[in-house]
């Protein structure tokens, strides 16, 4: 007990406020976001957010992008319980060997045109858990065609917002 108390004094506080995280920083992109989708979404972006695997590290951030804080909605991106309403598919975690089928059976779902985005280290490259490993098939790539990859352990909602804005660019 002692111990872990002197550990916790010794070390003292590793948070701190994210410097990009302001205000303005997330209102001049999302606007410029929202002009986007309603220019080739037609006011709308549809996202399947698809947990292969994660260890739920992306969905934390993946979730703020709704909390009242970002607010995601207002800039014309909404996320959908079924594929076949989605534009977007988003998938966190390596693909572990139990979600491989689940998640070719969602893209199968997903009506064209479809993007897939990788969403985080593990979702892009296998990550820390799903590289060498029986049980994993390592990145989305392993499964499916990936259209936009956005690395981070997790990347936070502004990344996520800026990865969206690219694949938009792009498409
Ligand atoms: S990238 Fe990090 S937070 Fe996301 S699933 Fe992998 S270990 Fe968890």
């Amino acid at each position: 007990m002692f111990r872990i108390l002197r550990k916790t004094l010794g070390i003292g506080v590793v948070t701190e406020q994210d410097p990009a995280a302001t205000d303005e920083a997330l209102e001049s992109l999302g606007i410029e976001v929202k002009r986007l989708v309603e220019a080739r979404f037609n006011g709308s972006l549809a996202i399947r957010e698809v947990d292969a695997g994660s260890c739920n590290g992306c969905e934390l951030e993946i979730h703020a992008m709704n909390n009242p804080y970002h607010d995601v909605e207002r800039f014309g991106i909404h996320f959908v319980a079924s594929p076949r309403h989605a534009d977007v598919l988003l998938v966190t975690g390596p693909v572990s060997r139990h979600m491989e089928t689940a998640l070719l059976r969602t893209w199968e779902a997903t009506p064209a045109p479809k993007w897939v985005i990788a969403c985080g280290d593990c979702a892009c490259d296998g990550g820390i858990f799903g590289q060498d490993n029986y049980a994993s098939c390592g990145g989305v790539e392993a499964v499916l065609p990936v259209d936009l990859r956005i690395s981070g352990c997790p990347p936070a909602p502004l990344e996520l917002l800026a990865g969206l804005r690219a694949l938009i660019q792009a498409s």
